[in-house]
């Protein structure tokens, strides 16, 4: 017998898990946590701590409107995107990753996708991700909106707003606003949201066998300080939720103080109603019940995933919905006439096209009484789908267009690269482009546009941005990991 080093696989031990240091997760567990988990648990405690030992399983979301995986891999139960991997690849050697193909995401978080299935709504949602750097939720509520909907991706720690616009700019849709403040600011714009999602910040006992630093930072101090910080973050939210409105709230702990108790007090503070989320039996996700009111509970033992907590509730009371003054000045220009033809460069029919700051940006042109409104009282990081950028009198193709699943395909020529000249694409370095055609054309590998470049002949101009390139080195040998 015989085996081949995929290099696309990490040895297990480099891949990231507190097992590169120590022999097992559950010697280094605090003894409050342990004692409070068999409390909680007695019957399974034993089952539960080996299975914090087993190496956590690899899964990923597919973005359905760029990407299927050419691959057989089991899939998680209660995503339709989701799937797992047998092994860890290095994720990084993948052009698709970086064209928002997929997302790397632990499988139970996926459980959202349930949760929104049980919400009723008649279109035109607008949707606030309240918690939502780096986005893994957020671009899994643009896969599962419709272009009518519109989604608030907020995050409040101003260092983790790039990542989260960079990863929803990948992700290809216009249909979002992503800014940069605090829960309370929210209160401004009352029963303005359809569906909150609060996935809160946690102690994070969930995350312990995938990383050795949430075990450092827990104490019973930080858990009980996360269950006040958490009930604050839900008072200042409720008024911006809807009368008739959703609100999916969520953890990665097992603590009750941050999960079952916390929603106790939200239904005692107000008028809520706590829906039911049909399971498989198969799926190993525990339903709690508590005078009427439910949680799901993810256990490692029971569940291909990490640990995780989700409850969905629906407001009674409060105002039914937020109305705009017509007082709001738009921050945002229409597009200047001589461009019009560029509204071919999308399919989407609502599309808008508005400028600002020198970016020609594509946003449905319904939401944007909302988006004046947001923009009024909130710090607005970005918006919409930036198309193009002007450079004196003509306009450059943007990198976002490139990755926009709403791109009408017919408009650049578009050229298939082999895995190497992808990556060196995403690195920003010169690739020689094989086309008799010059000018401006897509690059693109396995079907997935991947950015622009301007064909001289001689040689390409490369346009991936800078700030987003590739830094680690390419390895001899490339093989895709997907295709084993
Ligand atoms: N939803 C994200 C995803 O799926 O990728 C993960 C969110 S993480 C569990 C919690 C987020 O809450 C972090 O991005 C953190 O910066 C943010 N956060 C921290 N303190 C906060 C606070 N006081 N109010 C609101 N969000 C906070």
């Amino acid at each position: 017998m015989f085996f081949i080093l995929n290099p696309f696989i990490l040895p297990a031990n480099i891949q990231k898990k507190t097992q590169k240091t120590i022999e097992k997760t559950s010697e280094i567990l605090p003894v409050a946590f342990t004692g409070r988990i068999k409390s909680q648990f007695p019957a399974e405690y034993n089952e539960f701590i080996q299975a914090i030992d087993q190496v956590p399983a690899i899964s990923l979301r597919t973005n359905p409107r760029k990407f299927h995986l050419p691959v057989t891999s089991a899939k998680v139960p209660w995503s339709a995107s989701g799937i797992f991997l047998n092994e860890r690849p290095a994720f990084t050697l993948d052009p698709l990753l970086h064209s928002g193909a997929y997302y790397v995401q632990e499988a139970s978080s996926m459980f959202v996708e349930q949760a929104f299935c049980q919400t009723e709504h008649s279109g035109n949602r607008i949707v606030l991700d309240l918690c939502a750097a780096p986005g893994g939720k957020s671009t899994h509520l643009l896969s599962l909106l419709t272009e009518t909907d519109l989604l608030v991706s907020n995050e409040v720690i101003r260092s983790r707003v790039s990542v989260l616009d960079e990863n929803i700019r990948k992700w290809g849709h216009q249909n979002v606003v992503v800014c940069n403040n605090d829960p309370s600011d929210f209160a401004r714009l009352e029963g303005l949201f359809d569906l909150i999602l609060v996935d809160a910040p946690c102690s994070g006992e969930g995350l312990f066998r995938r990383d050795a630093s949430a075990i450092q930072q827990w104490s019973v101090d930080n858990t009980n300080l996360c269950a006040t910080r958490q009930r604050r973050i839900l008072a200042d939210i409720w008024p911006a939720l809807k009368a008739g409105g959703y609100l999916i709230y969520s953890t990665c702990t097992f603590n009750p103080a941050e999960n079952e108790e916390n929603l106790k007090w939200l239904a005692e503070n107000n008028d809520l109603e706590s829906i039911r989320i049909p399971l498989l039996p198969d799926w190993g996700v525990q339903e709690m019940e508590t005078d009427g009111l439910f949680g799901y509970r993810f256990l490692p033992h029971r569940v291909k995933g990490e640990g995780f907590f989700l409850t969905l509730i629906r407001k009674k009371d409060g105002s039914g919905s937020c109305t705009f003054s017509k007082k709001i000045k738009s921050g945002i220009e229409k597009m200047p006439k001589q461009f019009a033809e560029i509204r071919n460069w999308l399919t989407t029919p609502g599309s808008g096209f508005y400028v600002k700051s020198g970016f020609l940006i594509a946003f449905p042109e319904a939401k944007v009484p909302v988006l004046n409104a947001l923009a009024d009282q909130l710090r607005v990081i970005s918006f919409g789908l930036p198309v193009a950028q002007f450079k004196k009198n003509d306009l450059l193709p943007e990198h976002t267009f490139a990755l926009s699943v709403d791109r009408n395909p017919d408009i650049f020529e578009a050229i298939e690269l082999n895995l190497r000249d992808a990556l060196l694409f995403q690195k920003k370095e010169e690739i020689r482009i094989d086309s008799n055609l010059k000018g401006w054309m897509l690059v693109q590998y396995m079907g997935v546009p991947l950015g622009f470049v301007k064909n001289l002949g001689n040689r390409a101009n490369n346009y991936f941005p800078k700030e987003w390139r590739i830094r680690m080195a390419l390895p001899e040998l490339l093989l895709p990991w997907y295709q084993f």
